[in-house]
């Protein structure tokens, strides 16, 4: 009998297709394979299959599979649950899902791009197929899956690409230019003899006289390795040394030569291998095995436990210990953090304990490695933990037993666009209980949603943390009226004089200073200072930001960009300035205040890479800046010994935007950005300048009042029906033609009015009603918590199908948003 199967395929179709199988691929296909079809106007695409089946559809002409690509599924059933959950609760598609869910390498389709590894060796004879395509691409490197179809005449050539690929002979191009990792890395050690340490001095006092290059050379290595430290030793690339030390490769051979040095090939594979020794647990205190004993209790009676625990409490240490035991249980983890940013420092922390038993997992990795995680989950040796962003949530778990959720109040957790818009605190608790597994919600200032749900609310159980580790006490916080003092011109800039002082005293101590300038509201513009004004970007309605560095104007929206103008294109005037202060000009008057302070700057400008984060990061750590100035970024979760002052520049840009959690998430930047300062035996001050120094939210940052600001916003949440009462969902509209859409968002609107009533506001413009040179409208839905969401969807769909059913409202866009950030 024929056989059928049905596809989802990588595009937003709210169904999945069914197409033919030919007999000859019968019996290859399970569900979870990926196949190739084609789609629309000689389009292919990688598709997964869902089904298998008999049923004939009726109503259309059935294509052909194409290919098969997998021997065995690449998705594990419950997978398939999550991917329904999500595009069901965030009212997107399946296909929406698909196509975040797997890395790039897993989904050609006819537009990817690939590119020719110049490396390849082929270990084995390549088919004549693989050879053929090689050939094209080695004479052109960059070329579309299309295109070398049309150019080699060969059927299927999406097989043939994917075992290329496998092969490591080409990659998936990505946006991102990176560099490819070898697979092999030189790398430095002293040899068995220099590793003596009297030998190491008759070394010193040689080169002293003899070879002052090569103990430069030497001394970078010792420090770069941390041989000496009696620590445990860092592994150094040849390469690294090179470049950090600035030696040439004839001095490092004058080392090779005097039996100093030795070089050996390390495979580093593209996921990283751990030579390190794997050091054992360290002792909870009493505290941290209270609540760690607390939450494990809390796991026989709930799914999900809230770990409320102040900074510096030590709950990365508690995580551990959950960790290690769910490990020796043989169950899997999965640690989410909220940004790529964090992931180095915990990274450093769990290879520590958990060497290779720990996969990392992000999207700032190349793509080929991403592929590769996802393969090894699916083998017979899954990585038993993994550390990762979001995405990670879309790994194939296969006995997956705990999911922490680390700072689970931060908003980054939320996906804004593209679809599926998911919550990947939510989803992850959802994709646990699915698993069988437990979720810890960890943070020393949780959302208040998460606070609602582990009190009144009754689903989760809390555990609370109220000390820190060791003797180390929370900062003092000192607020500073800056209104009085701009009135009185006594501001130095945006710094106050009681917060010069202190980082002046921080100075001479040798302490660390970090200074936080919220990006909200603060992205800095040009302005004419003659006339006011401001370029704005052609195709979206937001003023351009300035990049100093590359002297061009960007648009954050749609990556438009031009060069700075000479001339104010209003008035002709030359006069124009950097509006408001951002990080770069706060970094300037530091440097002119400070000149013999090293300043380094974290915002998104200087961390587009992750090894310049990683830079920025680790050269504060090791000492080797006295100012850290940044954005949101500086206050999330790193964890620093030196730092004795912070400096919070101004408050109010916080507290004065349009958004019900604007206090929440003002409370939560202080708190934890306060939370960075503090050095063991020495309390930590903080720096809070405020135009608004009566505000009761300066008082409950004071006095790290979380209960106090929680209990404030429930209220006010509850009153103003906002979560955690009610969910949100927010439905755009876009179409080109502004009086259309505002025609359409009416229409919808008083649809939407007719099934849900007084639950509809709007439609508004949103504060960005153009992007792209899309209008944009916005209608708001309030709907009660306990309200059933699949019969709001249901509805939703209807009305927007009734919408589109109507010929002048065709080419209208919609789509949704589902508990906003
Ligand atoms: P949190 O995640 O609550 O902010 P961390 O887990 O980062 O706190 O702990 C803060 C610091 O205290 C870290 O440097 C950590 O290594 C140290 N620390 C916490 N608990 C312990 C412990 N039980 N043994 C040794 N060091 C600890
Ligand atoms: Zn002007
Ligand atoms: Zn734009």
């Amino acid at each position: 009998m024929e056989k059928f199967v049905d596809v989802i395929l990588p595009l937003p179709l709210q169904a999945s297709f069914t197409y033919a199988l030919p007999p000859e691929m019968d019996g290859q296909v399970q569900i979870g394979c990926r196949v190739v079809v084609s789609f629309g106007r000689k389009k292919f695409y990688t598709g997964i299959v869902r089904n298998v089946h008999y049923l004939k559809p009726q109503e259309y002409e059935v294509k052909e599979v194409s290919a098969v690509l997998d021997e065995h599924p690449i998705l594990v059933p419950l997978q398939f649950r999550f991917w329904e959950w999500l595009a069901d609760y965030y009212l997107c598609t399946q296909g929406d899902v698909y196509k975040a869910a797997l890395p790039s390498g897993l989904k050609l389709e006819s537009e990817t791009v690939v590119e020719y590894n110049p490396d390849f060796e082929a270990a084995e004879p390549l088919s004549e197929r693989e050879q053929k395509v090689l050939d094209l691409l080695a004479v052109e490197p960059e070329q579309t899956v299309t295109r070398l179809e049309k150019e080699s005449g060969l059927k299927n050539i999406l097989a043939v690409v994917k075992s290329l690929l496998e092969k490591d002979a080409l990659f998936v191009k990505e946006e991102l230019k990176r560099t490819y990792k070898p697979k092999t890395e030189t790398r430095v050690r002293l040899t068995e003899a220099a590793r003596n340490e009297r030998r190491l001095h008759f070394f010193f006092d040689e080169l002293q006289r003899r070879a002052p290059k090569q103990l430069d050379l030497l001394m970078k290595y010792i420090e770069l390795s941390g041989c000496l430290g009696g620590r445990e030793v860092r592994e150094v690339s040849k390469a690294e040394l090179l470049k950090r030390s600035g030696a040439t490769p004839a001095v490092f051979s004058g080392l090779v030569d005097k039996g100093v040095f030795e070089v050996y090939q390390q495979e580093v594979g593209r996921l990283e291998t751990v030579s390190q020794a794997v050091m054992s647990l360290n002792e909870l205190n009493v505290h941290q095995q209270r609540a760690f004993d607390e939450i494990r209790a809390s796991f026989r009676v709930k799914n999900v436990c809230l770990l409320h625990g102040v900074t510096s409490s030590g709950k990365t240490e508690i995580y551990i210990h959950l960790i290690d035991e769910a490990v020796r249980q043989g169950k899997q983890v999965l640690y989410l953090l909220p940004e790529i940013a964090l992931t180095t420092q915990i990274t450093e922390r769990l290879k520590r304990v958990f060497g290779s038993r720990l996969g990392i997992y992000h999207s700032k990795f190349p793509d080929a490695e991403r592929v590769e995680v996802w393969q090894k989950q699916l083998s017979h040796e899954p990585y038993d933990i993994i550390l990762g962003v979001r995405s990670s949530l879309f790994l194939p778990f296969q006995r997956l037993g705990l999911v922490i959720v680390d700072e689970e109040h931060e908003n980054t957790y939320k996906q804004q666009d593209p679809a599926p818009r998911y919550h990947a605190r939510n989803a992850a608790i959802v994709l646990a209980s699915m698993c069988g597994a437990k979720t810890l919600l960890g943070t020393a200032t949780p959302s208040v949603e998460s606070w609602y749900n582990a009190t009144e609310g009754g689903k989760y159980a809390l555990v609370e943390l109220k000390e820190r580790y060791k003797e180390i006490q929370l900062p003092e916080i000192i607020p500073v009226d800056i209104k009085e003092l701009q009135r009185k011109k006594r501001m130095n800039g945006p710094f106050s004089p009681l917060l010069l002082q202190y980082v002046r005293e921080a100075l001479e101590q040798k302490e660390q200073v970090i200074l936080f300038q919220n990006r909200r509201g603060f992205a800095p513009m040009i302005e004419c200072h003659t006339c006011g004004w401001m370029p704005k970007c052609k195709n979206c309605d937001v003023s351009l930001t300035y990049h100093k560095g590359l002297n061009q104007l960007t648009c954050h929206y749609c990556g438009y960009t031009q060069p700075v103008p000479r001339q104010c294109p209003a008035c002709e005037g030359v006069d124009l300035r950097n509006r408001g202060f951002g990080t770069e000009k706060i970094e300037d008057d530091v440097k002119a205040i400070f000149p013999e302070a090293r300043v380094a700057r974290m915002d998104l400008d200087t961390t587009r890479t992750r090894a310049a984060y990683e830079r920025i990061i680790h050269d504060f750590q090791q000492g080797r800046t006295d100012i850290l100035i940044g954005t949101q970024m500086v206050s999330k979760g790193l964890d620093f010994d030196h730092v004795s002052v912070v400096g919070i520049l101004n408050a109010d840009s916080m507290m004065n935007y349009p958004d019900f959690r604007a206090y929440e998430r003002a409370f939560q930047l202080m708190a934890q950005v306060a939370g960075r300062a503090g050095r063991k035996n020495k309390r930590g001050r903080v720096v809070l300048q405020t135009k608004s120094i009566d505000h009761p939210i300066i008082s409950q940052v004071m006095h790290n009042d979380f209960e106090g600001m929680v209990a404030g916003q429930l209220a006010e949440r509850q009153l103003f029906r906002y979560p955690p009462y009610y969910r949100l969902v927010y439905v755009y509209l876009k179409h080109r033609n502004e009086q259309l859409l505002d025609v359409m968002a009416q229409t919808m609107a008083a649809k939407l009015r007719a099934v849900f009533g007084a639950r509809v506001l709007g439609p508004d413009k949103p504060p960005v009603a153009r992007i792209q040179t899309l209008f944009i409208r916005k209608i708001v839905l309030k709907i009660e918590t306990n309200a059933p969401m699949a019969r709001a969807r249901q509805l939703l769909v209807q009305v927007q199908q009734e919408m589109v059913a109507e010929d002048r409202f065709k080419s209208l866009i919609v789509y949704y948003d589902v508990d906003p950030m």
